[in-house]
């Protein structure tokens, strides 16, 4: 661990500034200060990096790859300086050279390279593979710009290019020389020479994908992992300078801008599907990088090749890696002269997948077409694949053609990644236990009944560094007075926070530091959008991607009753709450934009109607990222988790919100369950559909959400107010949202629930009124929360499915 006093630190960061600006440190401006600790900070970090690497060198560890086409890390100075354990001496350092570090690290733009919850898992897994010296890594994509910034402008979602880069970044290197090629389309030509088949690659075009790695610290244990991400540059041998000496310029530049464009952008779906070539590019490039890279370094340390399977691990985080599997049968086969059997099964042992979610629109499949011609010869090993997995399927299932077909990986034109993945994986998780018993029972009961063996549950976590101990400093610290510090490294010991739950001194203070966790996002809301919030209210929070399958159409749908409830009677007693909304809609999904709409036009008609703003409000807070839910979830007094049961495979936010003493209201879906099975019924408030009712309902069509409607006046004046210029002028601004709730027939049972829902709101408003009560509740939750850090969930990956060993603690 990193030991460092107080004055050196001031001597080391004084150094640094005038080393790196030229200047003397009263003459910077507060960006330099920050770029001036960040590099320090980095300097720190690389000798520990290099050091790490030797270690892994000489034991000769099995190395563990987390391939993800997202890394939503968020900030980085400050979990740096906290894994480093030298926060609290660069604050006092900084201090005494009047200096604030908050205002620094506030300074970071978020690397944002991930759209939501799957991005920002892979983050979590880095930071706990690191804390658990685990040597374990990430490969990525190095996009240009990450998930677009949010800007509200006329209540509507206007997307901004997030130029994240524009002023560097301080925790990348660059390494050219470990650049590697990539290549596209062209004709593969097969020989048959000396009794063997070899494949020519011929005319492709080639790109140079260039890592840059940024170091994953541990926390306190010296060590420092890796996350490699690719950037698409153009080769400069294929550069054609010909041409451009012709003055071509024009030629020259577009080779340029195609090379280019493979890693300029995130594609800003979330649990959506687009089959858009440049997504499969991405998809190949990033892969074949990796991997080549892996084997590159596996060589070169005098790994035996025949030993691969032993030394390595790639886990595919979703379906968007699943190209490694095949890509690795062609390395094997092709470069390095194994035969297909061993390749197969070397691969096998080596892959791993986790799948995300069980919506049909989220499943990647790829025209054949589109896939041969960018892919040649990774389609014609998928096609080996296919053949061979097929035929044990009809020996299995002899006659049974449609078995076989509804299996196959290649079908009716499509390739279907999900398929290959399970194929060519010898594990294969869901993400939470209710997700992954209906993946055996439902999504891939056929695939199940093959292979029981490779299916199993790691239910998501969250690391408790970033979202507890860095988020929310007072909270940590009261735990620490009350339990001691054994939480930090083994958050389970929060369980022993349970015991004081009754306390009513206890109890007081997690009130105070609430209530000051609340006053300083109120604070913020008041710099953004100029609205005063009353901090005694029930601060009520959904942040998450807007989507239909989350809900925030019945959130929304409850706060307009409410209000109706309130012009009414405006003597009804509630207790006051802030609705506070954050989350972003992918650029084309309109009807996610319309209710982001609709959530801000609400928030301004009752914002403004002196009748009721006293008792509710209405926040939409911009451009929803890391950075912010690390305000806003501290600040939370109810925890949102209302998708459609069945839907959410995990959900780790709900985690996130447990962990700092919100309480959760709930469908029984996804994690929520496991919250539920720790917390017990009397911590949590759940309601609706159960999953047995979703999936029968879902079966026999039994449900006609405008017979609901017509039968019930409340209902229908809701629903009725989203067309007749209640809240906008323009009566068709929502006839989208309200076709979908009555004309289309409500897929997410958003009417079928809202009764439940609103009884669930009222039983939360009695609990609240009950302070003693309600802090009791909220200490349970924190106390039960330490199974849900992600030290936890890595460690089943690690002894489960990876079986990796760490550099110096057990994993037991
Ligand atoms: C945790 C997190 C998510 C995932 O939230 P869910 O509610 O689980 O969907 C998405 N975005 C950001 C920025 C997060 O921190």
């Amino acid at each position: 661990m990193l030991s460092i006093d107080k004055e050196t630190f001031k001597k080391d960061y004084r150094q640094k500034f005038i080393e790196i600006h030229g200047k003397d440190l009263d003459e910077g401006t507060d960006y330099n200060k920050y770029e001036a600790l960040g590099s320090l900070v980095r300097d720190y970090v690389a000798k520990m990096w290099i050091d790490t690497n030797k270690k892994y060198k000489e034991n000769s560890k099995k190395q563990v790859y987390y391939f993800s086409m997202e890394f939503l890390l968020g900030r980085l100075l400050g979990s740096n300086l906290l894994n480093l354990g030298i926060r609290d001496t660069c604050k006092a350092a900084l201090d005494d050279l009047g200096i604030d570090l908050d205002k620094l690290e506030n300074l970071e733009e978020d690397q944002g390279l991930g759209n939501g919850g799957l991005g920002r898992l892979a983050a979590c897994f880095l930071d706990s593979m690191a804390s658990l010296s685990i040597p374990g890594h990430g490969c990525g994509i190095r996009y240009k710009y990450g998930f677009f910034s949010q800007k509200i402008i006329n209540d509507s979602q206007v997307e901004v290019p997030d130029d994240w880069l524009k002023r560097g970044n301080i925790w990348e290197i660059k390494k050219t020389d470990k650049a590697r090629v990539v290549k596209f389309g062209g004709d593969v030509r097969v020989d048959y020479t000396d009794g063997n088949l070899k494949f020519n690659h011929t005319n492709y075009d080639a790109v140079l994908a260039v890592p840059y790695d940024m170091p994953i610290v541990g926390y306190k244990n010296n060590v420092v992992n890796t996350l490699r991400l690719w950037s698409a540059e153009p080769l400069s041998n294929e550069f054609d300078f010909s041409s451009f000496n012709r003055g071509d310029f024009k030629k020259a530049m577009e080779y340029r801008d195609s090379v280019e464009s493979i890693s300029q952008i995130l594609y800003p779906d979330d649990s959506f599907y687009e089959g858009k070539v440049l997504r499969l590019k991405q998809q190949y490039f990033f892969v074949s990088a990796g991997l080549q890279s892996i084997i590159h370094h596996f060589k070169s340390a005098q790994g035996n090749m025949k030993e691969l399977d032993e030394k390595i691990a790639v886990h595919i985080n979703d379906t968007h890696p699943t190209l490694a599997i095949p890509e690795l049968m062609r390395i094997l086969i092709d470069e390095e002269g194994f035969g297909w059997d061993t390749s197969w099964r070397m691969t096998n042992n080596i892959m791993s997948y986790t799948n995300h979610t069980i919506m049909a629109e989220a499943l990647e499949k790829w025209p054949i077409e589109m896939f041969k011609k960018l892919l040649p010869r990774i389609f014609m090993i998928v096609q080996e694949i296919d053949k061979r997995f097929c035929s044990e399927l009809k020996n299995k299932y002899v006659g049974q053609w449609d078995k076989v077909r509804k299996m196959a990986i290649i079908d009716n034109g499509y390739i279907k990644m999900a398929h290959l993945a399970i194929v060519g994986s010898h594990s294969v998780n869901g993400v939470a236990k209710l997700h992954t018993e209906i993946l055996k029972k439902q999504e891939m009961s056929d695939f199940y009944y093959c292979y029981p063996n490779k299916f199993n549950n790691k239910t998501n976590g969250i690391t408790h560094r970033r979202w507890l101990i860095s988020a929310n400093p007072k909270l940590t610290m009261f735990l620490k007075e009350k339990i001691g510090d054994s939480f930090i490294t083994h958050p389970t010991d929060m369980i022993n926070f349970e015991k004081f739950a009754h306390n009513i001194e206890v109890q007081n203070r997690l009130r105070d530091i609430k209530l000051e966790n609340k006053r300083k996002l109120a604070d913020l809301i008041y710099k953004d959008k100029g609205i005063n919030i009353d901090i005694s209210s029930i601060f009520d929070v959904q942040i998450k991607r807007i989507h239909a399958y989350k809900r925030q159409t019945l959130n929304c749908l409850r706060i307009m009753d409410l209000y109706n409830r309130l012009i009414e009677n405006p003597n009804l007693d509630i207790v006051p709450r802030t609705f506070i909304f954050a989350g972003k809609s992918a650029p084309g999904y309109y009807l996610a934009k319309d209710i982001i709409t609709l959530i801000n036009m609400v928030a301004d008609k009752i914002n403004n109607d002196d009748r009721v703003n006293k008792k509710i409000k209405v926040i939409f807070m911009e451009n929803y990222r890391v950075s912010l839910a690390e305000v806003i979830i501290p600040a939370a007094d109810v925890s949102e988790q209302i998708s459609t049961t069945t839907k959410e495979a995990s959900g780790t936010s709900n985690m996130k919100f447990m962990m700092n003493g919100a309480v959760t209201i709930a469908t029984l879906d996804g994690a929520n369950v496991e919250i539920r099975d720790e917390v017990g019924d009397e911590n949590i408030v759940i309601f609706g559909l159960t999953e047995k009712q979703v999936l029968n309902l879902y079966k026999t069509g039994g449900y006609v959400s405008q017979n609901i409607i017509n039968n019930d006046v409340r209902l229908k004046k809701i629903i009725n107010s989203l067309v007749d210029g209640t809240y906008c002028k323009d009566k068709n601004k929502f006839k989208s949202i309200y076709e979908n709730l009555v004309t289309y027939n409500d897929e997410f049972f958003v009417i079928k629930d809202f009764y439940s829902y609103l009884e669930a709101q009222e039983k939360i408003d009695r609990l609240y009124r009950d302070k003693s009560k309600w802090q009791r509740m909220c200490a349970v939750n924190i106390a039960h929360s330490g199974i849900f850090s992600s030290d936890r969930t890595i460690r089943e990956y690690a002894t489960g499915i990876w079986g990796s060993k760490c550099l110096y603690k057990n994993l037991e």
